[in-house]
């Protein structure tokens, strides 16, 4: 994790009441219960249109320098109309965990599934056993995957992974990890690979792992400028693709199999603490105590979700 001197608030996945709205708000009314993407869209663009609101041209990012983070009594939502999405539940609602997580890790893992062109019948290797590799073990068991190839270390993540769909398990690191991926399958590699991680390392891995022809879907976050092995990618054709999830765009897919159970994305929570915990939760996640903290107010969190026109304001606050 980044350090900082000045402390800031952190957080982008939400879910709360709305508490107030603006003059302009049309979709959604006081008392409704939302779930709020990690970015922010208009809903209305080009791009919005095409599906890719992380690219919104009137978007940007929670949590970074110029949009507050959501670990807070109350968030305020610039675009809401295009941002947020209202959930047909209460706010008591046991799926709730579940709920949040199309705020960001469940809508990743799809998405990371979706750019390494996941679909029925087709292996699959998922790269890193955090929140979003175990949804994306989920994404891929969804959209048909038959064999389902989990890298990663940690035993409660592996268990986790393997209720929701892992077929195999890799737990060596490097070469061995490579080599050991390619003997479950046939010595050609998986058809589609989920890289979760970020690191020169794993993407090393990510692209050693996929079959000619085959795909990588990347959404951890790249640590470095250039992308390692270049090389073998071009000799093998191997399409590389992904970047930030447009969760926004994928709610509506994903939220009846959240509804009628038939996924369960919220296990990957395996801490809940107050608010005035969040430091000591990220603090165990950064330690791999803990896959994924919860945070959560008395009170449900607030939400105010401020009209489109009132943008420019709620981006100074
Ligand atoms: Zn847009």
């Amino acid at each position: 994790m980044e350090h900082s001197d000045t402390g800031r608030r952190m957080g982008h996945e939400a879910i709360g009441v709305v508490e107030a709205v603006g003059a302009d708000l049309r979709t959604m009314k006081v008392g409704d219960l939302v779930v709020m993407p990690f970015a922010y869209s208009d809903g209305t663009c080009v791009f919005c249109h095409e599906g890719l609101h992380t690219s919104c041209i009137h978007g940007g990012f929670f949590g970074t320098g110029a949009m507050d983070g959501a670990q807070a009594e109350a968030v305020r939502v610039p675009q809401a109309d295009g941002t947020l999405f209202v959930l047909p539940v209460g706010k008591d609602d046991a799926l709730m965990p579940s709920l949040v997580t199309l705020s960001d890790v469940m809508g990743t893992g799809h998405h990371a599934a979706v750019a390494a062109k996941v679909a029925p019948g087709k292996t699959v290797a998922v790269v890193g056993d955090g929140a979003v590799g175990l949804c994306g073990v989920i994404a891929a068991r969804r959209l048909g995957a038959e064999q389902i190839i989990i890298l990663g270390r940690h035993a409660d993540r592996i268990a986790l992974a393997k209720e929701f769909g892992a077929t195999d398990v890799v737990s060596e690191r490097g070469d061995e990890a490579v080599e050991r991926v390619r003997e479950l399958t046939g010595g050609f590699g998986v058809h589609s690979v989920l890289e979760c991680v970020g690191l020169e390392q794993s993407m090393l891995t990510a692209i050693s792992i996929a079959r000619p022809g085959g795909a990588v879907g990347r959404v951890g976050v790249p640590q470095d400028e250039t992308m390692s092995a270049s090389r073998p990618a071009f000799y093998n054709n191997i399409t590389v693709s992904g970047g930030p999830a447009p969760v926004r765009a994928y709610i509506e897919e994903l939220l009846p199999d959240i509804l009628e159970g038939r996924i369960e994305p919220g296990r990957v929570f395996d801490r809940v603490v107050r608010l005035d915990e969040v430091p000591d939760g990220y603090r165990a996640m950064d330690q791999r105590e803990a896959i994924k903290s919860w945070s959560s107010s008395e009170a449900p969190a607030l939400m105010e979700a401020a009209a489109q026109t009132e943008l420019g304001e709620s981006v100074l606050n």
